[in-house]
């Protein structure tokens, strides 16, 4: 018989120990792996009454050679189980392929630099350590921002668990947060309403056709905490512009920043088309930010046909080489 890959390994140790801990104190599959996380990152069992069990298998979960990015596929994977059941559209994790795609763009983008990163809608931090694992840069700031309260504990243990240095904040990110700006924002934007009138008032994005949206003003509040001439990467719905009709983000854009790239994800990758996304890239304007003379832009074919993916990815390579590496 073939040896688990390392992965599954990992996921093997997280699903058995957040299986026999949901069980025993009747919580939750995703509370379980929370409590699972942090047994194994604090090296101490806390539910006395599995530590015969708990003990050995947790023995077994660090391996010679395994990555941070082996923990963070292996604990998606138990997210996604524990996701399973009744979780919201917009709580959903930010899926594998797009974020190893947002963290190539990021390795062009900031090829390995010290840097410091923000993810305003962390939820469970997927996104955040998917695109730092992939860095070349070792030094990376991470901070986290994330409202609600089950999400936020999976980000923190997700983090710990990959022994990555990352900042969290459990609070509505619409809000004034304690974090200097940063060197890049990314987010998978929450789309929809946002409820709290009074904040909201403070945006210049406020009133989208007598609306207020999440995802309109998470894009302002990015804007501010990211430093003069830092970047912004956000997957965004396809028609954010579109719902838009008075033009206001498009002022407030060319006000604040140049859009480097759009590029729209494949439509096999959403069940609802109107769900569907597009990673946008903007720079913040700042002294010497010019506009590319050409944005990135183009519509990515479905990831599970590699010829054509691997055209497109030459053609976002040579787009960097030849619009942004010599305007550096
Ligand atoms: N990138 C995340 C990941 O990999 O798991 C998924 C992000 S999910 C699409 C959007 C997240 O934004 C949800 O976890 C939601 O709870 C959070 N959110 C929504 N409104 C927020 C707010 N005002 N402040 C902070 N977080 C918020």
């Amino acid at each position: 018989m073939n040896e688990p890959s390392i992965v599954q390994h990992l996921f093997d140790v997280l699903d058995q120990s957040a299986s026999l801990i949901e069980e025993s104190q009747s919580v939750t599959y995703l509370e379980a792996l929370c409590m699972t996380a942090e047994n194994i990152h604090q090296d101490r069992i806390v539910q006395k009454d599995l530590e015969k069990q708990l003990g050995p298998l947790y023995d077994t979960f660090f391996r010679e050679g395994m990555t941070a990015e082996d923990v963070r596929r292996a604990y998606q994977l138990a997210v996604l189980k524990g996701m399973k059941t009744g979780t919201q559209l917009n709580h959903q994790m930010t899926p594998d392929s797009i974020v190893l795609f947002m963290g190539y763009l990021l390795s062009k983008l900031l090829p390995s630099d010290t840097f410091s990163m923000l993810d305003p809608a962390a939820g469970t931090c997927n996104l955040l350590t998917g695109m730092i694992n992939q860095s070349q840069s070792e030094t990376i700031e991470g901070y986290a921002v994330e409202v609600d309260d089950l999400l936020i504990k999976v980000a923190y243990n997700n983090a710990n668990l990959q022994q990555r240095n990352i900042e969290f904040f459990h609070q509505d990110s619409l809000r004034p947060m304690l974090i200097d700006p940063v060197d890049i924002t990314v987010c998978d934007v929450p789309v929809g309403y946002y409820p709290d009138k009074e904040n909201a008032s403070q945006f210049t994005l406020s009133n989208i056709n007598g609306q207020i949206y999440s995802h309109f003003l998470m894009i302002e509040q990015g804007l501010k905490y990211t430093k003069e001439a830092g970047y912004l990467m956000y997957l965004v719905p396809n028609d954010l512009f579109s719902q838009d009709e008075g033009n206001k983000l498009h002022g407030f854009l060319k006000d604040q920043a140049v859009i480097i790239g759009l590029l729209q994800l494949p439509a096999s990758m959403f069940k609802d088309q109107r769900h569907a996304k597009s990673i946008m890239i903007m720079q913040k304007k700042g002294p010497d930010v010019e506009p590319p003379k050409q944005a990135l832009l183009a519509e990515l074919p479905s990831f599970s046909n590699e010829r054509a993916l691997s055209e497109m990815m030459t053609r976002i390579n040579d787009w960097f080489h030849s619009h942004w590496s010599k305007q550096k």
